[in-house]
């Protein structure tokens, strides 16, 4: 190690930055935010560092540097483009045992400033000893996604609770034990949340219980996305790792619930058109049981949880029976499938709107508003359709629509198995009986369909990725 990372109060001493560029202002911002008193010394300032003269964040003396300048200030940046400078500031600083950075030349440098996450009070501080700033930054950019916001809020509530937890635990391993719970568990999800008196009263009780594991546990509706495990969110991923319990079904793919916590118990609760494993009423109970008793349950769902997903029923159950939740959005098979065949669902010349329906056949009909469906300039997404083929192309030339208006189905979108099969309200159903697609499949229709020829860009994958498989579990057809 080349350096030792600390972390410096510098709060009401005087920090020197000798410059006045953008690079000058961009190390005062730095060090305001951490409640330094900025001096400058510049014959010139930016802007930026004009603006903060005016607000009284830095004081200014308009000047080059001169021998001297550093005394009393307890560390230094130098900032200028006058390479003497910046080396006579450098060796000065040295001399006195006064910290200083040279942008730009490590080998002036007696500290460097690092990359930083900032959730104050979580601060997070990358560096490569000055090797490759840029390097420095994508590792940042990496921790960010990484590090939620919240954070910062959850060091707040365990500085608040810090003495209570230390009068409640005498043993230190009980208090670790006690606060890698919390930490990690329902308090941290309310919190990050957003839900700071829930979380507070968590805190409470799982304190006044003394043992850290909440009777009330948690569900956590999660959208697993249409099936690439690229498309699944850092949330979902966090909470899927985390979870207690994972209640599953058909439309999952396999690489994303193998995302989920390699020791969670999985649930499969079925559904497979007309085969349910499970009525939905039991899945919805089931949920509100497994919290009860103390379970943090992933509720995993094929696209988005309320985008035919019933999402809704389940946690209308939970919330009326007092069942804490959150609900964990995702790319539906709309927006995935229609990115990945390269057809865009909206377009400037050919669709100025976009409808999601369903093509879901009840005692072998639909019970659409055909009418408006055969609306010219829009684009109509069918989910669960493929039996109700028939029916749709059949209703929809029966509506005014022409029977050459171009029609996709997407087969198991954005999936090493994903394959577009292309043709028109009258020719489709002869793809269909020829290529006999796989479900899941989804149905474009619309003019924008003509697009996918020149815009696809999407090519499976010939070997099945590493980890994954090709299995694609389910449909609703
Ligand atoms: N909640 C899901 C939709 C559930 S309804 C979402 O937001 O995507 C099930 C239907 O979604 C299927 O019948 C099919 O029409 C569509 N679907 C889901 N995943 C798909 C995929 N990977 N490729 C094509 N269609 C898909």
């Amino acid at each position: 190690m080349d350096f030792l990372p600390i972390f410096f109060d510098i709060k009401e001493k005087t920090s020197l930055i000798i410059g006045g560029g953008e690079v000058a202002a961009r190390k005062a911002a730095l060090l305001h935010k951490a409640g330094g008193r900025i001096r400058v010394i510049s014959p010139h300032l930016c802007a930026t560092l004009d603006s903060m003269l005016e607000k009284g964040s830095v004081e200014h003396i308009q000047r080059s540097y001169e021998d001297g300048d550093l005394d009393d200030s307890i560390l230094v940046i130098a900032a200028t483009d006058d390479s003497e400078v910046n080396r006579r500031v450098s060796e000065q600083a040295k001399e006195k045992n006064i910290p200083v950075n040279v942008v730009d030349q490590p080998e002036l440098c007696s500290f460097i400033v690092p990359s930083i996450i900032d959730r104050s009070p979580v601060v997070a501080a990358v560096s490569t000893g000055g090797a490759s700033p840029v390097l420095a930054r994508l590792i940042r950019s990496r921790l960010e996604s990484l590090i939620p916001a919240g954070y910062g809020r959850l060091a707040e509530l365990a500085q608040r609770f810090r003495d209570k937890v230390k009068a409640r635990f005498d043993n230190p391993n009980d208090r670790r034990m006690f606060w890698e719970k919390v930490l990690r568990g329902g308090v941290a999800e309310r919190v990050f949340s957003g839900h700071m008196e829930e979380a507070d009263i968590a805190m409470e009780r799982a304190l006044a219980e003394s043992s850290p594991s909440s009777p009330m546990g948690e569900v956590y509706l999660v959208g697993g996305g249409p099936g690439d495990p690229d498309l699944v969110s850092f949330r979902a991923l966090r909470l899927m790792q985390q979870a207690d319990v994972v209640v599953y079904d058909r439309l999952v793919a396999k690489p994303i619930l193998d995302m989920t916590r390699n020791d969670a118990e999985r649930i499969y609760v079925g559904k497979e058109r007309d085969k349910h494993a499970m009525r939905q009423e039991e899945i919805n109970q089931l949920l509100a049981d497994l919290a009860k008793q103390g379970k943090r349950v992933v509720r995993l769902k094929g696209g988005d949880p309320f985008i035919f997903g019933r999402g809704g029923e389940e946690i209308d159950t939970l919330s009326s029976q007092g069942v804490p939740f959150q609900v964990v959005p995702a790319v539906t098979a709309a927006s995935g499938c229609a990115a990945y065949a390269g057809i865009p669902l909206t377009h400037r010349d050919y669709a100025q709107s976009v409808t999601f329906v369903t093509g879901h056949l009840k005692d072998n009909t639909t019970n659409l508003n055909w009418e408006q469906l055969a609306q010219p300039n829009q684009t109509v997404v069918f989910y669960m359709g493929l039996l109700g083929l028939p029916v749709i192309t059949r209703e929809l030339i029966a509506n005014g629509v022409s029977p050459d208006m171009p029609i996709a189905l997407v087969q198991q979108g954005t999936t090493e198995k994903q394959e577009v099969f292309t043709g028109t309200l009258a020719t489709i159903q002869e793809v269909v009986e020829r290529e006999k697609p796989q479900p899941p499949t989804l149905i474009i229709v619309g003019e924008v369909v003509e697009l996918q020829e020149k815009l696809s860009w999407y090519k499976a994958p010939a070997e099945p990725k590493l980890g994954a498989t090709t299995e694609v579990v389910g449909s609703y057809e």
